[in-house]
């Protein structure tokens, strides 16, 4: 289980119930209170050959100063916006996965915080929901976290689950590649709380996914939540072309649906690996062994480089192909992704697509 080195805590986070559970849960581990966490980020920069690394392995707790819910950064040039709005309610994750766009995003500002001033965010979504009750809001938790990896130790679901089942317009998904589901079985799984899996083939999760649960238990925590009565989702995402990939994808979405019933599954997300052009050299850095970069990529309209469209399109063809196989009415949706792709891919724009219409914002 993850241990921070050291725990940091703002001032004004100290009398929040969640600073207290979490520390409740580390008494051997030094605390601190500190008013400024860039000092201790410019401590490890000092001390540190690896920053990013060295950063989540300490902890933060602090409150978030502006608002919570954000639109979802897919809205960007070129790019089918799929109406998703996040809530960020940590900042950096306890795995390391090579591709993490937050290894550029967070560069300078990579301390692992945890914002305890959950009461904040919840006055401010009660107002939001309650004024606008014919959108339907679909958030998430996991833009710059895993949602599940830490929630034996931050608890955020016992408060957020309560939390969301008072709106009917309101759909929380939680993203994880965790197989922490012990808290989420406490409740009935309730119908506006979507738990997804970001899955890989095993040799990806391996290799690529340091940290993490393996693919086996991914999917098994997939089903112990399925059992309970969840809406359970599925991210292939970032789809990584690597010698064998066709077969590899092919017994992973077998895998998948040994375990879990195809009538549970409420969509499933194909994205291919992107990334802005700083984050290349951080990969080559601090992921030696990667499998990233055997490919070509070539930048899109959003600065983003990614395959080559005919290799993506392929990719997507075929691991949507097995998908379907399993079963022919399962919803599947591009993350991120243009117009062009869409249209490609899966011969129609979201819109058109009835279960999939709620979600996209054309
Ligand atoms: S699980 Fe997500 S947030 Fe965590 S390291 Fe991997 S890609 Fe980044």
């Amino acid at each position: 289980m993850f241990e921070p080195e050291v725990i940091y805590v703002e001032p004004l986070a100290r009398n929040f119930a969640l600073t207290e559970s979490v520390l409740s849960r580390f008494p051997d581990v030094p605390v601190r209170e500190l008013d400024d966490m860039q000092e201790v980020q410019r401590q490890i920069q000092m001390n540190a050959s690896d920053t990013f690394g060295a950063a989540k392995r300490h902890l933060a707790l602090t409150c978030f100063k502006g608002s919570f819910l954000k639109k979802c950064p897919g809205i960007s040039p070129g790019m089918v916006c799929c109406n998703y709005y996040v809530v960020n309610l940590i900042k950096n994750c306890v795995y390391d996965c090579s591709y993490c766009f937050l290894q550029e995003f967070l560069e300078n500002n990579s301390l692992l915080t945890v914002f305890v001033n959950i009461e904040d965010l919840f006055d401010e979504l009660r107002e939001i929901f309650s004024s606008r009750p014919d959108n339907i809001f679909r958030v998430g938790t996991g833009e710059l976290t895993d949602s599940l990896a830490l929630d034996r130790i931050v608890p955020h679901t016992d408060f957020l689950i309560p939390f969301f089942e008072q709106f009917d317009n309101a759909v929380l998904e939680l993203k994880t590649k965790s197989d922490q589901v012990d808290n989420l079985l406490r409740y009935q799984g309730t119908r506006n709380i979507i738990i997804s899996w970001s899955i890989n083939p095993r040799e990806i999760a391996e290799l690529e996914e340091k940290g993490t649960p393996g693919l086996d238990q991914r999917l098994q925590a997939a089903r112990r939540c399925q059992d309970h009565g969840y809406r359970i989702g599925f991210h292939f995402d970032p789809i990584i072309i690597f010698p064998g990939w066709e077969q590899a994808y092919k017994e992973t979405v077998d895998q998948l649906f040994d375990t879990v019933s195809p009538s549970a599954i409420e969509w499933i997300s194909l994205g291919s690996f992107r990334y802005k052009p700083r984050l290349k050299q951080i990969i080559k850095d601090r992921h030696r062994d990667s499998l990233l970069f055997t490919q070509e990529h070539v930048p899109s309209e959003d600065g983003k480089y990614r395959y080559l469209r005919p290799l993506r399109n392929h990719a997507y063809e075929t691991i949507r192909g097995f998908i379907r196989e399993k079963g022919k009415d399962l919803s599947v949706y591009l993350c991120m992704e243009s117009k062009e792709i869409w249209q490609g891919v899966t011969g129609k724009l979201p819109r058109s697509d009835a279960k999939l219409d709620q979600f996209f914002d054309l």
